[in-house]
């Protein structure tokens, strides 16, 4: 006889002690928990090879420290060695209930859930794919009527299985990405204390976000007690400045919006139910057919937003670096001296900055939608409908949306993936989303070509690197990455008017990397470019002739067939890889602010590009190799120069291919 502990848990009237009693018959002694004067029912009974030992816990909504009863119940998962907990759900209250649950998984609880009180469920016409919620969740669920005892045989096997091999079901938890940011800054702390880990560093980070007086003393007796406490301050602050409520709240409405996710894509209702106002939008908004329109729309009146509101603030920008740049011409004697402030520094960090007002919109843009819960809805639909077509993992939608701002982020949001090839196709694809380092390329492009159609032409390139992006996961996912991805919850955060403080400290956290580019990489690279074009001296600057013009011609011909041969393109492409700002940077120092101010980069580009090869170039470098620091975060994350190497070599043929394609049929149809 083997013996097992497993542990009832649940929200009151659930039917715990109705399941209890059922199974312990008479067996069954009722004392009090040692030192605490709250009931404690404990009983015995044998089941197969099994003599079971099982303890009633305490019923409760929640797992902090605010009553004795829920300290219990979760010292008892924690401390007792129990082999599982048992969580019976009210089916027909299943949000209250999985809230609960998500905590139990936050605790990494071995967990076997028992659904019952499903006559209710039937009653209210709720029509619940046990199967589909179990995948989501990780956890096995069994369908039980604590009344009749049906389907106990079925549950108590299932504990049996479940005791031989125990899940960590803290892993299947996902919170929204910005949460989940900050917890993977704390979970990192605290696992290198070696006394807080045994319970999973996300509930111990969840648990001090919601100033847990009995985590909090913990920790603070721990060895890097008092880092971890500066940290969480920092955080829980950071939390209330963007979402105006404490860190508590912000938890739970985080557990909330995955539960929320996990409901909505397992669970029918009638629609006579009373709805809330996010049910309401979310009917027109994650419908099926709709869903696709809606988002294509709101992208594309972000764009044309951006560029409309964005435009008379760069042209003032544009006029003042002209000043700036004659002023300072006119001031330095030496001439070379001069050339390397005004055509070096601010023709090619100054070329940049001139997108300022675009990438401030677009980050402003991108913020409000993501704070007033629409991103998240959007990769909700997305994951449905690519989901069956691509093979695409649902979770991958989110670092690749995430990717729209910046790779880097995105690429390290995949580390809620895991299985480890759905994680690697994911980061394979981020690098085809538009970042917004690639804005001001397509500005300018779409500024000299197409200035009638703007926020269409670039609705155009977002969509191409989506739709590519979907071709290139089917095809990988029927060649590299075979076998089947475990679906993961989608979490629906409640729609809300977003906070002005949160949505500027967003905003302004991405402008800020932003402008540390422009200090720092992209003023390097205009320094060594405006070298390679001023040398060897006496050459004219910025010709063919310059070094840098001589290293264009030897690697042009390779863009000959894409429609951009010429030096200056091949340049901006190879310069490109340093931060995809470059490539603006290099137009820019070419060009040179001094000599003929702002229309400077339009004429230039004019004169090396057809509209045919403008657009050609544009997908290119939409989709070429990302910058280093993307290539980086690659091999940073899988901790291998071979996945980067991948990623560097996927990107390359793929733009190569596309933009051959656009070149060449293009002049096929007559575009030429
Ligand atoms: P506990 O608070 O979780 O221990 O819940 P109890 O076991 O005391 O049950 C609460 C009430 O729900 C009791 O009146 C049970 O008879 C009733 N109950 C338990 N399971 C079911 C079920 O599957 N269907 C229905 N309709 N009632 C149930
Ligand atoms: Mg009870």
């Amino acid at each position: 006889m083997k013996k097992l502990i497993v542990g009832l848990a649940g929200n009151p009237n659930v039917g715990k002690t109705t399941v209890f009693n059922k199974l312990t018959g008479m067996r069954q002694h009722v004392g009090n928990w040692p030192g605490k004067t709250v009931e404690k029912a404990e009983g015995h009974f044998k089941h197969g090879n099994y003599e079971y030992n099982v303890i009633d816990l305490p019923g409760n909504y929640a797992l902090s420290a605010h009553s004795m009863e829920e300290i219990i119940s979760r010292d008892f998962i924690v401390d007792d060695d129990s082999d599982v907990i048992i969580n019976v759900v009210d089916a027909a209250n299943l949000e209250r209930n999985l809230y609960l649950t998500v905590q139990m998984m936050e605790l990494g609880a071995n967990l076997v859930i028992a659904l019952n009180m499903n006559d209710f469920a039937k009653k209210k016409e709720h029509i619940i794919d046990i199967k589909l919620m179990s995948k989501l969740l990780g956890i096995p669920i069994v369908e039980i009527s604590a009344k009749t005892g049906d389907g106990f045989e079925k549950l108590l096997n299932t504990v049996e299985k479940q005791a031989k091999k125990p899940i960590d079901s803290s892993e299947k938890i996902s919170y929204s990405n910005d949460i989940k940011g900050h917890l993977a800054e704390l979970q990192e702390i605290i696992k290198k204390d070696e006394t807080l880990m045994n319970v999973p560093s996300i509930w111990t980070a969840v648990k001090l976000l919601e100033r847990d007086t009995i985590i909090i003393d913990k920790v603070q007796k721990s060895e890097y007690g008092s880092k971890i406490l500066i940290e969480v301050d920092k955080v829980s602050k950071h939390l209330h400045d963007v979402y105006q409520e404490g860190s508590e709240e912000v938890i739970a409405n985080a557990r909330y919006a995955f539960i929320d996710g996990l409901v909505a894509e397992s669970v029918k209702k009638p629609a006579v139910e009373k709805e809330t106002t996010t049910d309401k939008i979310d009917k027109i908004v994650t419908n099926r057919i709709l869903a696709p329109f809606i988002f294509i729309i709101i992208m594309w009146a972000m764009f044309q937003l951006t560029f409309t509101i964005g435009a008379p603030f760069q042209d003032m920008i544009d006029v003042a670096f002209g000043s700036i740049s004659e002023f300072v011409a006119g001031f330095i004697a030496n001439e070379y001296l001069a050339s390397f402030i005004c055509d070096g520094i601010i023709g090619g960090v100054g070329g940049v900055l001139t997108f300022l007002p675009i990438i401030i919109l677009m980050f402003l843009f991108l913020s409000i939608l993501e704070d007033c819960g629409y991103l998240a809805r959007a990769a909700f639909t997305l994951d449905k409908l690519m989901h069956k077509i691509v093979g695409l993992h649902g979770k991958a939608f989110i670092p690749m949306i995430l990717g729209f701002g910046c790779g880097v982020p995105a690429i390290m949001a995949t580390r809620t993936m895991e299985n480890e090839g759905d994680r690697m196709l994911a980061m394979m694809l981020v690098p085809f989303m538009s970042c917004t380092a690639r804005l001001p390329i397509y500005a300018i492009f779409i500024a000299a070509f197409f200035p009638d159609n703007q926020g269409t032409m670039l609705l155009a390139i977002y969509l191409l690197g989506i739709v590519v992006a979907l071709i290139v996961a089917a095809i990988l996912k029927r060649t590299m990455f075979k076998g089947l991805s475990t679906p993961f919850v989608m979490e629906l955060p409640t729609y809300k008017v977003p906070s002005l403080k949160g949505i500027l400290l967003h905003t302004w956290e991405k402008v800020k990397g932003f402008l540390r580019k422009a200090g720092t990489i992209i003023l390097a690279c205009s320094i060594v470019l405006w070298a390679l074009s001023i040398f060897p001296l006496g050459v004219e600057y910025g010709s063919a002739d310059s070094l840098l013009g001589m290293t264009g011609n030897v690697i042009a011909p390779i863009f000959a067939p894409l429609g951009f041969g010429t030096w200056q393109a091949a340049v901006a492409i190879i310069a490109g890889l340093a931060a995809k700002e470059v490539v603006v940077a290099t137009f820019g120092t070419l060009a040179g602010m001094a000599e003929d101010d702002e229309a400077g980069i339009t004429s230039l580009v004019h004169d090396t590009f057809t509209p045919l090869s403008a657009v050609s170039f544009m997908a290119f470098t939409l989709l070429y190799t990302p910058c280093f620091a993307a290539i980086g975060a690659i091999k940073q994350e899988t901790n291998s120069y071979r996945w980067a190497l991948t990623m560097c070599c996927i990107t390359l043929v793929t733009g190569y291919i596309v933009a051959f394609l656009i070149y060449n049929v293009g002049l096929l149809a007559g575009f030429g």
